[in-house]
């Protein structure tokens, strides 16, 4: 996509938009299956919180990709985008019987991750095949608030309560047909990686009718330059030497599967939002754009960086400037950011917008949430409109004061 492309899509589409680029999906969706070519059964479930548009499920689904949902919600957005159930696996956490029962009758994969769900579920339909999640209670990446399979988090079985497990799927006759994991966000260190995977086979060992194993996610995408990213290509290496290793050990050709989200769409897209206001203060020089973390949440809530370009003026020279929204809130997008001198009306393009950004957008201060745009094959086409005020009145119920 280039600058003249995007300026007009705001043009065509008003401010603020995310655009997506369906080549940069489909390249990074290569690239992994690439990475894994040694391995006989490869799967990988694009993780659909991180954008879940229903056009993106059909790219995906053309891909040959399938689908990890974590809520009866997305397993239904992944049917509508025509996805076959088989495809699906749904992996929720503290979620109730009643939604686990909805996503069997709709023919999906079911992944539970504690004992007292495990316990009923296999008790009432023991000829269902169930993906346990286990806890390696390993530790990926420093940050806890995306690194989810350390020993204080929330998720998965431990593997230190296997044994209650092989007692629950003996006492109910249930079948486990796969093992999976997700330690979180951030590998960094492919050591760590393979150490995880290493407690996975130890787990898989114990059972006998595995059709898969479910590795997760936690690919790392490079946030600014020069940032750190997972190396997929020396992963998919070493892990695929173990894997097929295995297989042979266990005696049967196992489906390896991956569930990325960041990783195959954040790099592709953008969100691109008009500065309403340049105020120069004591301190600094606020740029103040036409959103907020009503928009895109992720700078304010987990700290993260989303490199900016004044894509209206990219070859002025660049001035260091505070980038913050229109919304009563403290709203900073970005501190002491190096941008080409703004003028009022300028287009700004954050980078890294695919993934948990529009999908985590609110209606905070009644304002609208934004239209999505797909470039797909050299042409811009609206994938949703931006809200009206209909919308926002839609489910209100007005009684009698
Ligand atoms: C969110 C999530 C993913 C995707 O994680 P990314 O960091 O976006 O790749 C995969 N699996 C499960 C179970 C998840 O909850």
């Amino acid at each position: 996509m280039k600058q003249a492309d995007l300026l007009k899509m705001t043009q065509e589409f008003g401010s603020p938009i995310y655009v997506y680029d369906s080549e940069k999906i489909t390249n990074q969706y290569k690239r992994l299956t690439e990475a894994f070519k040694k391995v006989k059964h490869l799967r990988l479930h694009y993780a659909v919180k991180a954008l879940s548009n229903v056009n993106i499920l059909k790219l995906f689904n053309q891909l040959g990709s399938g689908l990890d949902t974590v809520s009866i919600q997305e397993v239904q957005l992944g049917l509508a985008a025509g996805v076959n159930p088989e495809k699906i696996i749904f992996t929720p956490n503290g979620v109730s019987m009643e939604e686990l029962e909805k996503a069997v009758k709709l023919g999906v994969q079911i992944n539970i991750d504690n004992l007292l769900i495990l316990e009923q579920f296999g008790a009432k339909h023991p000829e269902v095949p169930v993906c346990i999640r286990i806890n390696p209670h390993v530790m990926a990446g420093g940050n806890t608030n995306i690194s989810v399979g350390h020993i204080d988090s929330k998720f998965g079985i431990s593997i230190h309560q296997m044994p209650h497990v092989l007692r629950i799927v003996e006492n109910t006759g249930m079948r486990i047909n796969g093992i999976h994991m997700h330690t979180g966000s951030d590998i960094l260190d492919i050591g760590v990686f393979l150490h995880a995977a290493e407690i996975l086979f130890d787990v898989a060992k114990q059972f006998e009718n595995l059709e898969f194993l479910d590795f997760g996610s936690g690919f790392k995408v490079p946030y600014h330059d020069n940032d750190i990213e997972t190396n997929v290509e020396e992963l998919g290496q070493k892990l695929s030497k173990r894997f097929n290793e295995f297989c042979k050990d266990y005696g049967k050709d196992l489906t390896l599967a991956f569930e990325p989200g960041k990783f195959l769409v954040s790099e592709a897209g953008l969100f691109l939002a008009k500065v309403n206001v340049v105020k120069q203060t004591t301190s600094t020089v606020f740029a103040q754009i036409d959103s907020g973390f009503n928009h895109l949440i992720r700078p304010m809530f987990y700290g993260s960086n989303h490199d900016i370009i004044n894509i209206s003026h990219p070859k002025r020279n660049k001035r260091f400037y505070s980038v913050v929204g229109y919304i009563c809130e403290t709203d900073t997008f970005a501190n002491n950011k190096m941008i080409s001198e703004i003028s009022e009306g300028d287009i700004l393009a954050f980078k890294n917008a695919g993934a948990y950004c529009f999908s985590m957008a609110s209606n905070y201060n009644s304002r609208f949430r934004p239209a999505e745009v797909l470039w797909h094959k050299g042409k811009a086409q609206l994938i949703r409109q931006r809200e009206t005020f209909e919308d926002l009145m839609r489910n209100q119920v007005e009684v009698e004061l």
